[in-house]
């Protein structure tokens, strides 16, 4: 359980709008009825081997969205940013939005339980519900307990492609902690415990913030 479950929880709770590069990705792999362009074929095997896609393939993606960024409910994103040069294009869209971000989370847990969560992750297939083979097991292996559709292990989720997002993160995603800190935005949160628990922290600590800042 990830960013990926945190972001859809606070879409639930505070109605902000959940714009997630990876699930774009993913849809557009899983789509076959339609034709990729050249540069969407590419990205997704970029995201088979685990690699970062290009920025201005996921640049072009995220201002087809920019709609997102002018939602009600506000946003959150999800995956993204995550390199310097896609967080200064966000910067430059923001500025020229007059938007700006309440705050960047940083969810924070060892590498061995990162290892841990991704490697025994399982997709259902149907209804894309996220299972885990040892802290929380679907009743019958290998079936959604939901849908009864078919559980699946993400490629990215393959220990092969989990070291190349480890080495992606630590070259071109770590960076940002730096870089959000400066700019004041960072919020670290512990990402140990359930994911209620862990939505729950993060609403706390989102919350203290705006309080802090009146
Ligand atoms: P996620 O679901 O956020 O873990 O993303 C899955 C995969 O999609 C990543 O491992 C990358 O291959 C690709 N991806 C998603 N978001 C980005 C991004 N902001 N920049 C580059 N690649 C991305």
């Amino acid at each position: 359980m990830g960013k990926g479950t945190q972001a859809q929880l606070l879409h639930q709770r505070l109605g902000a709008c959940h714009l997630s590069t990876g699930d774009v990705f993913r849809a557009a792999a899983s789509r076959t009825d339609c034709v990729l362009t050249p540069a969407m074929a590419a990205a997704l095997e970029y995201m088979r081997r685990g690699a970062l896609v290009p920025d201005a393939t996921v640049w072009e993606m995220v201002r087809e969205r920019s709609g997102c960024l002018r939602c009600q409910g506000g946003f959150v994103l999800d995956g993204f940013p995550r390199t310097l040069s896609q967080a200064e294009s966000l910067n430059r869209v923001m500025q020229e939005e007059k938007l700006s971000l309440s705050a960047v989370v940083n969810y924070e847990l060892p590498l061995a339980e990162i290892i841990s969560r991704l490697s025994g992750r399982r997709v259902c297939k149907k209804c894309k519900s996220v299972f885990h083979v040892a802290h929380q097991p679907p009743k019958v292996e290998g079936v959604c307990d939901h849908c009864g559709g078919q559980l699946y292990q993400r490629e990215d989720d393959r220990p092969e492609s989990i070291t190349v997002r480890m080495e992606a993160y630590e070259r071109n995603t770590a960076p940002l902690i730096e870089f959000y800190q400066r700019l004041g935005l960072l919020l670290p949160v512990a990402a140990t415990g359930s994911p209620e628990e862990i939505c729950a922290r993060t609403v706390a600590a989102l919350e203290q913030r705006s309080q802090s800042a009146k």
